[in-house]
Formats: structure tokens, sequence, C-alpha cells
């Protein structure tokens, strides 16, 4: 299983500025092919990175923000190869299928027919991509109906992604004892973002839901500014939690050990025994 971290970028000016791209998460099982959120950048990235989108075989949008929806449309012509098949799954709440009190639909009534098959995803909902169970958790955003992942992969155990959430009671319970925790961490230590996490909110998250181990991603300028590995290092000081902090292009390898690879080819990758 491979997880393919196309951006890292979270927030209007790390969006607008491209300071870190915004082109969401791929997930690679067996021929199996998974996007998470596809901000800005997806499909040139993907391409970018020889992960052609037409070989997608479910979408995921996990909320009507642009920094996590906009190439959703364009993916969904890929993975109907041009819309010339009715294949794959997209999976999303009702704000992105249907639009709700803030937003308007993020997918047009044209490609919303396209997929073979469309999940309305509330927290609760299951749903499976070729061997992949994923199941939509709570998220408390500023988009009422945003939702997070937590995924089951078969022989490896359980991923989390939190996307977009503030810290709230029961959060811990969403992401207990995942073997990766995926932390959407957008602001750093003693810098509160309303509806979003920071370090200290990730520490305690840690700190509770005691995962195997955590990845860092979807940075907004002022993490950007105090850097994302300086806050990794910290957290994992503190939790004792092996925790990295993606980059454009970080892939990490979910096998017997998780083993995370920089985008370089000099990066030396790490192994992490979780
Ligand atoms: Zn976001
Ligand atoms: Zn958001």
């Amino acid at each position: 299983m491979s997880i393919h971290f196309l951006g890292t970028g979270g927030g209007r000016f790390s969006m607008i500025t491209q300071r870190r791209r915004t082109a969401g998460i791929r997930l690679v099982h067996g021929d199996t092919h998974v996007h998470i959120d596809p901000g800005p950048g997806t499909l040139v990235f993907s391409n970018w990175a020889r992960l052609s989108p037409q070989k997608l075989d479910g979408l995921i949008v996990t909320h009507c923000h642009p920094d996590h929806y906009t190439d959703a449309e364009v993916l969904i012509e890929a993975m109907s190869h041009g819309t010339t098949r009715s294949r794959g799954v997209l999976a999303a709440p009702r704000s992105v299928l249907h639009g709700n009190d803030e937003c308007d639909p993020s997918v047009s009534t044209y490609h919303r027919n396209l997929p073979a098959v469309v999940e309305n995803l509330e927290p609760g909902s299951v749903f499976e991509v070729g061997a992949l169970s994923f199941e939509a958790v709570e998220a408390r955003h500023s988009e009422a109906d945003g939702i997070g992942i937590r995924l089951k992969v078969p022989g490896l155990g359980e991923v989390g992604y939190t996307s977009d959430t503030g810290f709230f009671e029961g959060l811990e319970e969403i992401y207990r004892r995942v073997r990766l925790l995926i932390a959407c961490t957008m602001w750093p230590r003693a810098q509160h973002l309303k509806y979003h996490l920071n370090t200290d909110e990730t520490l305690e998250l840690i700190e509770l839901a005691k995962p195997g181990c955590v990845v860092l991603t979807h940075f907004g300028m002022r993490m950007l500014n105090a850097s994302p590995e300086a806050e990794a290092s910290y957290l994992e000081e503190a939790t004792g939690v092996p925790t990295v902090a993606a980059r454009d292009g970080t892939l990490v390898v979910l096998g017997e050990w998780i083993e995370v690879r920089g985008p370089r080819k000099r990066d030396e990758p790490r192994l992490i025994e979780a």
C-alpha cells in the first residue's frame, strides 16, 4: 500500500501562492487507485508524478473548500476514461455533491452522473473501493458537512485522515490506535486557528489516540514559516510516537514496517516499526 503525498499545502494562502502544492493524496493498493482531496494542481501533479488520473477507481472529497475540491471534475472525467465509461466511485458529503447553506455543489450534475457509484457521505458511512474499506468519520470544521476518513487496509491495519477539523472531545476515539494517522496540522505551536488542528491540538490527539505513527500535512503559511519538520520533531519527542512532516512528493509505504521516502533521490528513507 503506497500513499503518495502529491500536495502538502492547506488553507488559502498556501494554495494561492502554491508555496506548497495542493494536489492531495493518492492511495495505491495493488491495482486500486484512490485520490483524496483533489485541490488545485491535482491534475498536473498526478500526471507529473506518473500517477495518471485515468487509473483512478475512487475519488474522495472531504468537504467543499477549494483546497480540497477544485480538480474533482477533471479527475472524474479521467476516471471515466474521458466520459466514455461509467466507472469508479465518487465519495463525498452532501455539500460537495448537492450543496448546502454555504456552498453550491462542488461537482456539476453532469459530473455527478459519470461515476459508476456515488456515495453520499456522513459520519458512519462505509464504502469500498477494491479491497480497501473506508469509513467517513466526524470532523468539526467551518464547513458543516465536512468529514474525515478511517481506512482499513487488508492485513496492514488502519489509516486515519483527519482532513480539516477542530479538536473536540471524541476525536481521539475516532482515530484510536490507527497504525498511521495523517493529521492535517495547519498551524504551529501556540497559534490557534478555529476549526483546524495546530501542533498543540495534534499533540493532544496523539497522546489520547495513541496511533502507531503520524504524518503531518496540509500546512498553512504560519506552519511553513515555523518549519513543519521542527514541529514534527517536537511532537515525536513529546509523545514518543514517530512523527514525520510530509513534503510534496513524500511517499509512505505501508508494509511490515512503515517506510517514509522523501521526494529526492538523496533523501534517506526512514523505516518505522509501527
Ligand atoms: Zn483545507
Ligand atoms: Zn477546509
